[in-house]
């Protein structure tokens, strides 16, 4: 059952309870047992009447500790089942200003922990009463999207705060009908939230906090204009977050465009500058030699669950196809899929159902699969940047992870441009295959 952290749910009798509770903690042996809680430290002591004293009383009844931060109790259990002991540094940096109402731009990756940096802020503000949309959460891609309208809903679980994911690819009826039946937040890739808000059915003029989800992705993947019809149709008087990992011009324009001028700034070093569990292998492997690689790792490391990194839609499904023919446990995970077929997959890597997911970069964004303890690069990755995305899937939160690269004789350049601007040690690594051992 739900239960409310809502001091007013029932004010009477929870004021005669709370205030039994005052009354009775100065007489318990303290020096100035005639003195107030709560005024003795004040240096010119205001007169507080019983109301203030016990609305004081239960704001502290009714508040838990989250590492530095209080929430309320049903965030702080919802927290605890979700095994957040403690906020990250974005956490622990947003959620103060966001809960003041200060617009707030973060520079901050996925693995950092920015979902509940908002997410927390957005499940205390939402009246789980009114059945209205209150939050709009806006993301690139529908991963990202199922991703985030899932923290949300888990950090909302006590508070029976309604979320429901809008994205491209997927019964539009269903989310039509979620909405009807009336939902808080909503999360959604642009497009899809465009057409809704188009035929009628989204309806964001009670909106009091909007947020951006990796802006900048939303810019590559060509959705900036949709984002700003969006923002245009939320009221004025609103609060915006805005995430993102880079800060191109044109992010810094929407920010000037639409988001208040004494927004909170912060930035957060990505995860693999400061998280050292990531152990980085490198194998030179010849492309031929690359299957035989892959299985003689697996047999040397053991892999439970291995994500597989490809360029190509084709490689992919290649790959997984060879692997299958071997008798590995393997699936493939790229743009072509239908998104059921993806969300599908997904879930059953999740669950340890698959052991090897053959993917594109599709996957190496946003994708929260924890405990993923080996990642491989089996092409070589584009540039540092999906590098250190890709090897971000592993070790996650100071868990332990090993991220393994091959290099095949015609990436010798594009390794040495990544090498020279990754400063994290990275090990190579040898092959019985090539009688190294
Ligand atoms: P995010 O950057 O929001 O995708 O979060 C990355 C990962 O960190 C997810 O698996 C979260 O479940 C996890 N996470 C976020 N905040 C915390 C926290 N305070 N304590 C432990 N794990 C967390």
């Amino acid at each position: 059952m739900p239960e409310t952290d809502t001091p007013a749910a029932h004010p009477r009798r929870r004021t005669r309870r709370a205030g039994q509770r005052v009354t009775q903690e100065p007489s318990s042996g303290a020096p100035h047992a005639g003195r107030r809680a709560g005024t003795a430290a004040d240096p010119e002591p205001t007169p507080q009447t019983d109301e203030t004293l016990l609305a004081a009383a239960l704001a502290q009844a009714s508040a838990h500790r989250f590492g530095d931060i209080e929430v309320p109790v049903t965030v702080a259990r919802a927290l605890e089942r979700m095994g957040y002991e403690t906020p990250t540094e974005v956490q622990a940096r947003s959620i103060p200003p966001l809960r003041t109402g200060a617009d707030l731009i973060g520079q901050a990756q996925t693995g950092t922990g920015k979902t509940a940096a908002f997410g927390i802020p957005i499940v205390e503000k939402i009246d789980p009463s009114a059945s209205y949309v209150q939050a709009l959460v806006l993301t690139p891609t529908r991963e990202l999207c199922v991703q985030v309208t899932e923290e949300i809903a888990r950090i909302g679980q006590f508070r029976n705060v309604k979320t429901v994911a809008i994205y491209g690819g997927s019964s539009m009826d269903r989310q039509i009908s979620a909405l009807r039946r009336g939902a808080q937040v909503v999360v959604g890739t642009p497009g899809r939230v465009l057409d809704l808000i188009r035929r009628g059915e989204l309806r964001l003029d009670r909106v009091h906090t909007v947020i951006l989800d990796e802006a900048d992705r939303m810019l590559d993947m060509g959705f900036i204009v949709d984002v700003e019809t969006i923002l245009s149709r939320c009221p004025r008087q609103r609060q915006t977050a805005l995430f993102s990992a880079t800060m191109p011009y044109a992010i810094l324009r929407i920010c000037d465009r639409f988001m208040r001028r004494d927004a909170t700034h912060i930035a957060v070093r990505p995860e693999m500058q400061t998280v050292e569990s990531v152990r980085q292998l490198l194998y030179f492997v010849a492309e031929q030699d690359k299957v035989r690689a892959l299985l003689e790792l697996t047999e040397a490391f053991g892999f439970d669950r291995l994500l597989v990194f490809r360029h190509t839609q084709i490689g992919v499904d290649r790959l997984a196809a060879t692997l299958k023919r071997r008798g590995q446990n393997v699936a493939a995970l790229h743009g072509g899929l239908s998104q059921r077929e993806r969300d599908r997959t997904l879930a059953d890597f999740k669950a340890g159902r698959i052991q090897f997911l053959v993917a594109t970069n599709v996957a190496s964004r946003g994708l929260d699969i924890t405990d993923l303890p080996y990642v491989l690069n089996y092409d070589i990755p584009e540039d540092a940047d999906t590098y250190v995305h890709r090897i971000g899937r592993t070790g996650r939160m100071g868990k332990a992870g090993t991220a393994i690269t091959f290099v095949g004789e015609w990436d010798l350049d594009a390794w040495e441009a990544i090498r020279s601007q990754v400063k994290a040690p990275i090990e190579e690594g040898e092959l019985r295959l090539y009688g190294t051992a």
